[in-house]
């Protein structure tokens, strides 16, 4: 187990997953210029932010109660950051680094870390107030798994104006060199999502040119998502988090009776067929996003197979039973349970065809992409992984040029100072 956990960084990233680490009193995260354990995760996940060799950012469970039983321990050593598993040396690791702007407010005098936070080497948004399943009359219908209604007002802000935004992306922009914001909302009566999402996608793509998505429940009226592909967003997620409908309907009660498993999945099979119209100079991406841990692993695999045919990319996160929600009882998924359900979607998006690792700069630290789980397979999809370096390569001309032309253009601001453009096309976090 040991030289399988040290020699492949996918298997690590998933077992880290699973089991968390506890953090050894020597480490210094915050005084060594980590970032500050969070609890807004979209609902998802709190943790500490290191990169893993491979260039693989995660997030890592800390604060939950399995995690003070986990294998794994974080111990400073002469300034480095080791891994140990049962006492063994792992591995030496990095934690992601925390930026200035981490530390500062925007000019309204709210904490930044407030308005968004970076989820690997991209910025997270959750965007306007708390989801409504969790004041829902006469008992909440939230989904049993999350804390975004135990987080907003803690960690985040509820009211976030666009100039507060767009304060933060381009602190972000500027100083960390993110490709991507990624904006996530829960569900608001009058399917108002959409409505507020739109105009901070217009002032980021006008004013700065970077990649915009969204993460939203999924609107009644689908036509909206042609306006979308439109006005140059670049990905869209619907979590139906369930394949299996009576699980769906058991542990995501508020999705089930607002909009149900059926539209959930039109809406992905719609929006995945949008790639072909619109703006061909902006990327396409429909993701469908599933919890892996709550519902068998054949059933995950499943999902896998159905995203991956309607043409969608699958988001799978590894179920963690964060502390305070309704599932908080309940064991995280075992390692050799989930290693299928990551091979099957490194395999199934290769299979399809589909446009996996393409943007440039994106390490996502709360799921293992569909490209990271690559040494969790035998087939290695030689011309495929070709095709997608060339791909990966364009894109990313093309895209520096874009902010270039931001740069020097007369919408972008004195902000986006020429000399950091090309600087921020590269990870400034390499490790
Ligand atoms: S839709 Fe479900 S997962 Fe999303 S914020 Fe609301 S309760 Fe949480």
């Amino acid at each position: 187990m040991l030289s399988a956990l040290r020699e492949n960084p996918a298997l690590l990233k998933l077992d880290l997953y699973c089991k968390g680490l506890r953090l050894d009193d020597s480490c210094l995260v915050e005084e060594d210029g980590g970032r500050k354990i969070l609890r807004t995760r979209a609902g998802l996940g709190s943790g500490l932010e290191v990169i893993l060799p491979g260039n693989l950012w995660t997030n890592v469970p800390v604060t939950e109660p399995f995690a003070a039983r986990s294998p794994y321990t974080l111990h400073r050593e002469r300034g480095r950051y080791i891994l140990r598993w049962n006492g063994d040396a792992v591995t030496p690791l990095a934690l992601s680094p925390r930026p200035d702007w981490y530390d500062r407010s925007t000019s309204t005098g709210k904490p930044m870390t407030r308005v968004g936070t970076l989820q690997g080497t991209y910025l997270g948004v959750y965007q306007a107030k708390v989801c409504e399943y969790w004041t829902a009359k006469p008992a909440k219908v939230n989904c049993k798994f999350c804390s975004v209604g135990l987080n907003l007002g803690i960690d985040d802000a509820d009211d976030k104006s666009l100039d507060e935004v767009m304060e933060v992306v381009r602190a972000a922009r500027e100083e960390s060199g993110i490709t991507y914001v990624d904006f996530n909302t829960g569900h608001y009566e009058g399917d108002t999502y959409l409505d507020l999402l739109e105009p901070f996608v217009h002032r980021i793509k006008r004013e700065l040119g970077l990649l915009v998505g969204l993460q939203t429940p999924p609107h009644r009226d689908l036509r909206r998502y042609d306006h979308l592909r439109e006005i140059g967003v670049n990905r869209v997620s619907f979590c139906f988090e369930i394949f299996d409908p009576e699980l769906f309907a058991e542990i995501c009660p508020g999705k089930h009776a607002e909009y149900g498993l059926d539209h959930y999945l039109e809406a992905i099979r719609y929006c995945a067929a949008l790639g072909k119209q619109g703006p061909q100079d902006e990327p396409w991406v429909t993701n469908g996003e599933i919890i892996a841990g709550l519902e068998p692993p054949e059933s995950s695999i499943r999902a896998i197979d159905w995203i991956t045919s309607v043409g969608a990319v699958p988001t799978v996160c590894v179920f963690r039973p964060l502390t305070g929600t309704d599932l908080q009882e309940l064991a995280p998924p075992r390692t050799e349970d989930m290693v299928p359900v990551f091979r099957r979607l490194y395999e199934a998006c290769m299979e399809r065809g589909l446009p996996v690792g393409v943007a440039p700069n994106i390490h996502v630290s709360l799921v293992l992409l569909p490209d990271e789980c690559r040494s969790l397979s035998p087939h290695r999809y030689r011309l495929q992984t070709l095709k997608l370096r060339a791909m990966a390569r364009v894109f990313r001309r093309r895209f520096e040029k874009r902010l270039e032309e931001k740069a020097y253009g007369e919408v972008a601001g004195p902000e986006s100072s020429p000399r950091n453009v090309n600087r921020n096309l590269h990870s400034p976090y390499s490790v």
